[in-house]
């Protein structure tokens, strides 16, 4: 009898769920205890309690870190905080590695011995904006449909942290002699800022990380590459004047015209002919202008342009080179005639950030991961992530994760429960493989 009513809760439930397409996950919660005292009533299907049971504990710790409203401009200490006081439940230390106004922190804990470097499972625990989205539900609560969560950090990258908390009760249970490290950063999204603060802290420890995995979406497919990414703003002060006195004037939009079509060269010669490589997409350096302001009206001449571009690189690829001959151009061709006319006209560049090349060589290391993943080949991303900069301070680093690029950063993402569970599985795999 109990199991029929039971039953009959969770399918009214679920056609509820239907009905409104998308559930809040307190719906999704009742379903899984009906589903799992009907199950065991039942005894069967047991395969499928085990997977929902375990994916459940993940899914309610992706609840609550999406919870957190952590677009890069905010503060992420609640979250940390959260973290922080969760570890402790269970014993685990957690160091907080803050920025200069004290509003953001990186927390970085070990589970297992303390005295010597282990694996480190790594997530920025910001996300991006929503602003100018059009989303079907609130971005800062999970709904669920059968088997997809939606929610803003939900696959970037909030599910991968999520899974390597909700394993903790478990890795704390091996009692590891190779340790387990959580390094979660802040300001990924504003160009992988906060995790630095955390690797010079790092970098000159004895018993520092040996190796990292990055969980930023990949399928839970081993990335073992991705390109760099140099970006910069250009302001350019040029002199005002009427627009009939073009000639006493000098135009700093023009200029600024004048070294993007430069840049655009750099970019159209890279496309048609390398150097090239075909892992990945598109397989050459790539370089954009993202941002132009200036001028306040058509009959002024305009003092101030700014611009921002980016120069995304191979690997193998010495971006420098770009930036040399762009120098070279401004500094024969531009400047000289911008200064005849006004000698204080000036092109002022700023860095807005540097994000370096990963390329893991170490064969190890992928083998390992590939295994963990129960996967084969390794892939190369062109989006960046802070595995270069580990790399960087001598912990070789691959990139694999829970869910997929092209879901994130965009209205209504999400991440497949599939995917939430071969990141547990990935874990599972690593607590048995270590001591
Ligand atoms: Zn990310």
């Amino acid at each position: 009898m109990l199991r029929v009513v039971l039953e009959l809760e969770a399918f009214n439930l679920v056609n509820i769920s239907f009905a409104n397409n998308l559930q809040s996950i307190r719906a999704v919660r009742i379903i899984v205890i009906c589903y799992t005292v009907a199950i065991e009533f039942t005894g069967q299907l047991q395969e499928y309690k085990r997977e929902m049971t375990a994916a459940t504990s993940s899914i309610e710790m992706i609840t609550d870190l999406v919870g957190f409203d952590t677009t890069s401009r905010n503060s992420n200490l609640e979250l940390i905080e959260f973290v922080k006081g969760y570890l402790e439940q269970f014993g685990i230390a957690s160091e907080l590695v803050f920025d200069d106004e004290r509003r953001k922190a990186n927390l970085f804990a070990t589970i297992g011995a303390t005295d010597r470097g282990g694996v480190a499972l790594s997530g920025h625990t910001d996300v991006v904006p929503v602003d100018g989205q059009k989303w079907d539900t609130d971005p800062y609560e999970i709904n669920r449909t059968d088997d997809r969560l939606f929610g803003r950090g939900t696959c970037d990258m909030k599910s991968f942290i999520a899974v390597c908390l909700a394993k903790v009760p478990q890795i704390v249970e091996k009692n590891l002699e190779t340790p387990i490290h959580f390094a979660f950063s802040y300001d990924e999204e504003i160009g992988c800022v906060g995790v630095r603060t955390l690797l010079r802290e790092l970098e000159q420890r004895p018993n520092k990380p040996r190796l990292c995995v990055i969980g930023e979406p990949t399928g839970m497919r081993v990335v073992r590459a991705h390109k760099g990414k140099i970006s910069r703003r250009c302001t350019i002060h040029g002199l005002e004047a009427h627009s009939g006195l073009a000639h006493i004037g000098v135009n700093a939009v023009e200029a600024v015209a004048e070294i993007i079509a430069f840049l655009k060269g750099f970019a159209r010669m890279f496309r048609d002919e390398g150097p090239f490589d075909y892992e990945f997409d598109p397989p050459y350096t790539t370089v954009h202008t993202g941002t132009v302001k200036g001028g306040t009206a058509l009959n002024i001449v305009p003092k101030l342009c700014t611009f921002e571009t980016e120069i995304r690189h191979l690997p193998n690829d010495d971006p420098d080179l770009i930036w040399n001959q762009l120098h070279e151009f401004i500094d024969n061709e531009i400047l000289p005639e911008m200064q005849a006319v006004y000698p204080e006209a000036s092109i002022v560049w700023e860095e807005i950030s540097i994000i370096p090349a990963l390329s893991t060589s170490d064969k190890k290391l992928i083998q390992m991961t590939q295994e963990l993943s129960n996967t084969t080949g390794t892939g190369c991303v062109s989006f960046g992530t802070e595995g270069g900069l580990f790399e960087d301070i001598g912990i070789p680093s691959v990139v694999c994760g829970p869910g997929y690029i092209d879901q994130a950063h965009k209205p209504n993402e999400y991440i497949d429960i599939s995917q939430i569970q071969k990141c547990e599985q990935f874990v599972d795999n690593l607590l048995d493989r270590l001591n």
